[in-house]
Parts: C-alpha cells; structure tokens; sequence
C-alpha cells in the first residue's frame, strides 16, 4: 500500500486529477554559499534555521478548493 495515498482520487469540487497540496508557512533567515569559480557549494542546511509550518488541510491544484485533512492521508 502507498502510505502517502489520498483518501479521493479526484477532486469533488471540479472533477480534476491533477493532485493536491498542503499550505506551507515557511519563516526564518537562511544563506545560499556559492564558490567564487561558479562550482556548485554545500547548501546542505539551508534549511536549518527556518521552521515550517503545514496547513491541517489540503488543496486541490487545479480549483484551489479545500479538501481533506492532512491526517487522512494513507488511511
Ligand atoms: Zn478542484
């Protein structure tokens, strides 16, 4: 079984398939390095001080519709 699996195929507002989301709210600084010669550098903890915070509820893509919640994913 897919444990990421909604709980609807399709969205009941406007029939679309194209998938959902979650509303992120993403706060904090971060830095982006970058090497002097254009090489790729290490922004491996970009992330590392910024918190982010996931919606209780899912979207539709297309119609922008509220869904199901977050919970119910893989249920
Ligand atoms: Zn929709």
């Amino acid at each position: 079984m897919n444990e990421q699996k909604a709980p609807i195929s399709e969205c009941p507002h406007c029939g679309s398939e194209a998938g959902y989301y979650e509303k992120v709210q993403i706060s904090g600084r971060s830095r982006w390095y970058h090497n002097f010669d254009g090489k790729e550098a290490d922004n491996t903890y970009f992330y590392d001080d910024t918190k982010a915070k996931y919606s209780k509820y899912t979207y539709c893509t297309a119609c922008e519709k509220r869904l199901f919640k977050v919970e119910e994913i893989g249920e």
